[in-house]
């Protein structure tokens, strides 16, 4: 799971600059506790998005970060939804991962998202996926996600745009 390096005090890239305001939820910010773990969970795998992050149902926030290729399409094997079987993926989008900048679908069991500089990560934090944001910070890495905002949560929040995210 990806998560809360938040120990820079920066601000967004510009250019990777599309990701919503997030005043609707809370944001756990902790820098002390993010630097002292050195951002592992942002190391093991970035943070899942989800539709609101990039203003769904408008679809050109959406558009512009896959074009700027710092986030890819992922996807759940199976079907997210306890107790259906209907599908046998479910995608949902969360930031590339270093070196696989610019591939639109890349499976991943793992990698260093690429917004993770030197500093922390690159991103304001109410600029953030979903899923980072919710994340509370605790010493020894014992962090605790809030609110829903798992994997399978990210994949199920992204089946009514499963077209928009589909190759034609
Ligand atoms: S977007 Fe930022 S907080 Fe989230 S996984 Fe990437 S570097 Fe970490």
């Amino acid at each position: 799971m990806g998560g809360a390096s938040r120990y820079a005090e920066s601000s967004a890239c510009a250019s990777t600059d599309v990701v919503g305001d997030a005043e609707d939820l809370v944001m756990y910010d902790d820098m002390n506790t993010c630097r002292d773990c050195g951002g592992k969970c942002c190391k093991r795998a970035p943070g899942c998005a989800f539709p609101e992050d990039f203003g769904l149902p408008n679809i050109e926030r959406l558009n512009a970060a896959l074009a700027s290729g710092r986030w890819a399409i992922d996807w759940w094997e199976g079907d997210p939804r306890d107790g259906i079987n209907e599908l046998d993926q479910a995608f949902f989008i969360r930031p590339a991962i270093k070196g696989y900048e610019g591939q639109r679908y890349h499976a991943s069991w793992g990698g260093d998202c690429t917004f993770l500089g030197t500093n922390g990560c690159e991103l304001a934090s109410e600029k953030r996926p979903r899923q980072c944001r919710q994340l509370e910070p605790k010493p020894n890495s014992n962090c605790v996600l809030h609110g829903d905002s798992d994997k399978q949560s990210a994949a199920i929040s992204w089946l009514k745009y499963a077209d928009a995210l589909i190759d034609k």
